[in-house]
């Protein structure tokens, strides 16, 4: 007995594994559907499910005695408690259930008894599953509710090998965390305005700025910051128009900013007057 024992995270990881690859089927269905023209095949909704379901239960409870997530976990059901009938009953539970409820929210939507009748199981399977969890993590045996209705075990082919835990993917995510933390912590302290302005200065040895020049403005004028018809001119005292937003943005983001085509600096500014 002990030589077959599955831990409880295997199986519960087992189950996890199985939704997973229903969930990614289901979206990959979606998308080849999403490019067919609308309505021809969205009525038939809970028979493509049906019929993906049959599909996965087929190539794995009825041909290997797992699911596919317990295969992946070297799991299987013991296989002489699974004789036909009990088969069949499992793929009643898991496929064709699934697909009746289905069936009747998407096309009884009218009969309102129904409904509430099913809603009414849904509560019921809700608590039942969780006695039943409860009870699987006592005995560590049949986390599913099918796996109870049909008295039906988990048994490791593998031996009772524990699974070994790698750290190696939750050190890099903390490392990871704890970087983002740092760069989210430091980045509101750089003023990146400033930084720009330093390097171009560095970069453009000769000061280009000539001062007392008029300004220029007329109806092909474009902002000298933002590059766009320029919005309420402005200027600092070199001939460069700028938005009023872009001039008091920069000048309040940067106590050093520069006009950014010739380098003239001021810490006031004036409305363009046409006159
Ligand atoms: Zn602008
Ligand atoms: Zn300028």
């Amino acid at each position: 007995m002990k030589t077959h024992f599955v831990p409880r995270v295997n199986q519960l990881d087992s189950i996890q594994l199985d939704n997973e690859i229903t969930n990614l089927l289901r979206q990959q269905i979606q998308n080849v559907l999403q490019v067919l023209p609308p309505g021809l095949l969205s009525h038939l909704q809970p028979e493509i499910n049906l019929v993906l379901n049959s599909a996965l239960w087929n190539f794995s409870i009825r041909t290997c005695y797992a699911t596919f997530g317990q295969q992946m976990l070297s799991i299987t059901y013991e296989k002489d408690q699974l004789p036909v009938e009990k088969l069949a009953f499992h793929y009643f539970l898991t496929t064709i259930l699934p697909y009746a409820k289905e069936n009747c929210h998407f096309r009884l939507t009218s009969w309102s008894r129904l409904q509430k009748l099913i809603q009414l199981a849904e509560n019921a399977l809700v608590l039942f599953n969780l006695v039943n969890f409860f009870k699987f993590l006592r005995t560590g045996a049949r986390p599913t509710l099918v796996d109870c209705l049909l008295r039906i075990n988990h048994r490791s082919l593998d031996g009772a090998k524990r699974r070994n835990i790698g750290y190696s993917y939750m050190t890099r995510e903390l490392v990871w965390a704890g970087f983002m933390e740092l760069l989210g912590f430091t980045i509101p302290f750089v003023n990146y305005h400033a930084l720009k302005r330093k390097i171009r200065n560095v970069l453009r040895l000769e000061s280009t700025h000539r001062q007392n020049e008029r300004v220029e403005l007329n109806a092909d004028t474009k902002c000298a910051y933002c590059s766009e018809r320029v919005i309420l001119p402005h200027h600092m005292g070199c001939r460069h128009v700028f938005c009023y937003i872009c001039l008091k943005g920069n000048q309040l983001a940067d106590s050093g900013f520069q006009c950014n085509v010739c380098d003239y600096r001021s810490d006031t500014f004036k409305k363009v007057v046409v006159l």
